[in-house]
Order: structure tokens, then sequence, then C-alpha cells
């Protein structure tokens, strides 16, 4: 959480002109249709039916092309950094139904594409073929401060202990989860984000990614 990786994805995606997915974002509008819904955290079944009704819309933007997430057709994207989809969201991803849903329509939006995208299981489950896997990291300290910032921003009055208490908590639902837990793979770049400028990362992401693929 908060480790840099949407930011840098996107800026990323932008320079190599490529596609961009924070799959999230997708894990997000389950939460979100769950709690309309009232649907339980924990309620498996119902949790994989709505994880169906979940689509991706590309928004052609003239110079910064936008991925919206729709629940059955409606546009939820304004409303997935919500605090109460973040308290949820840890409990729907841990959903071995959901998670299988999600990731085939995270491959298919990768399938014959030059893409770029962003999530903590991308690199170990759902493309493991990739040309380069990155693992962007950063402190809980520099991680909640930046949250913290995005918080008051958006008119949250959260304190900073709490939003680092958050994170920790959330790493450790997300790494100790059985399904897909937070870990990097196996022969990936890592990349410490404390104190480092997004366009550094991403000179340093490209840097690699010639390496790789030279002419790519
Ligand atoms: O990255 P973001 O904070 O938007 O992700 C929200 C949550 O979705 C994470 O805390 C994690 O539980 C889940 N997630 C996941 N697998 C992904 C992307 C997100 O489990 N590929």
């Amino acid at each position: 959480m908060a480790s840099g990786k949407t930011v840098v994805g996107r800026a990323l995606a932008k320079r190599l002109g490529f596609g961009f997915l924070d799959t999230g974002l997708m894990y997000r509008a389950v939460t979100w249709a769950a709690l309309r819904g009232k649907v339980s955290v924990t309620d498996s079944d119902a949790l994989a039916v709505l994880a169906r009704v979940v689509t991706l819309r590309e928004e052609a933007g003239v110079a910064d092309p936008a991925m919206r997430v729709l629940v059955s057709g409606e546009d939820v994207t304004a409303s997935l950094r919500l605090p109460e989809v973040d308290a949820g969201v840890s409990a729907v991803s841990a959903v071995p139904a959901v998670r299988t849903v999600l990731v085939e329509l995270q491959r298919a939006f990768a399938r014959g594409n030059s893409v770029v995208m962003v999530g903590r299981d991308i690199a170990t489950v759902v493309l493991p073929n990739a040309d380069l896997k990155v693992f962007i990291t950063a402190t809980p300290e520099e991680r909640a401060r930046r949250r913290h910032v995005e918080l008051a921003q958006s008119g949250s009055q959260t304190s900073y202990s709490a939003v680092l208490a958050d994170t920790k908590r959330r790493d450790r639902m997300d790494s100790e989860r059985p399904v897909s837990p937070l870990r990097p793979a196996e022969g990936a770049l890592v990349v410490q984000t404390d104190r480092v400028p997004v366009e550094d990362v991403v000179d340093r992401i490209v840097a690699e990614l010639k390496k790789k693929v030279p002419r790519g």
C-alpha cells in the first residue's frame, strides 16, 4: 500500500506508450459492490458473483488514457478509494473465487497488448512470463506518510498513527494470506522508493527493460 506502484506504473506506461491497469481498483470495485449490496466480506459465494459484474473501460484521453472500472455497467471509479472500501478490501481479495474471476480479466487485458500492470500478484501469479518484473516498495512509515497526506487532501481527519497502524495491518493480511500472498517474484527488480522521485524510478525501470528487451 502506497509503495508508489500506481504513480510509477502510470508514468511508466505513459513513457512507453503502453496500456495501464491498476488491478487494486478491481478488488476495490468488488468491495464497493459488496458494501452497496450489504453483502458480508466473508460471504465467498456472494462475492464471487459480484466479481463477475466488474468490467473495465479504457477511456482514451488525449494525453493520459484512464481506466474506468464499472460495476454492472455503472462507473464507480471515483468511489474506490473511500475509507470503507479500504477497510474491507483485504478480506474481499483473500477470497479465492474472487481472485479467479478478476485474474481472468487481467490476463485478457494483457493478451496481445503491451501493458504495464500493477498489483500484488502480477509477477507471481497473473503474468508469470512478463518481460520485466518489478517489486516496488517503501518503508511502512513512508507509505503511511503518503497515505496520510492523500487522506488529509480528501478532507479526512484520520491521524498519522492510525494510518500507520492500518498500513501494517494490511501488509500483514496481504502477506500472510494463503492465496496469492504479497511477495517479490523470483528475479524481480526490487526498487525502494523512499525519497526517490517518481521520474528516477521510471528511468531505472526503463533502463532495466532495455537490457531485457533490447528492441522493445
Ligand atoms: O493497491 P490497492 O491499495 O488499491 O489494492 C487494494 C487491495 O486489493 C490490497 O490491499 C489487496 O488486498 C488487494 N489486491 C490484491 N491483488 C492485487 C491488487 C490488489 O489482492 N493484484
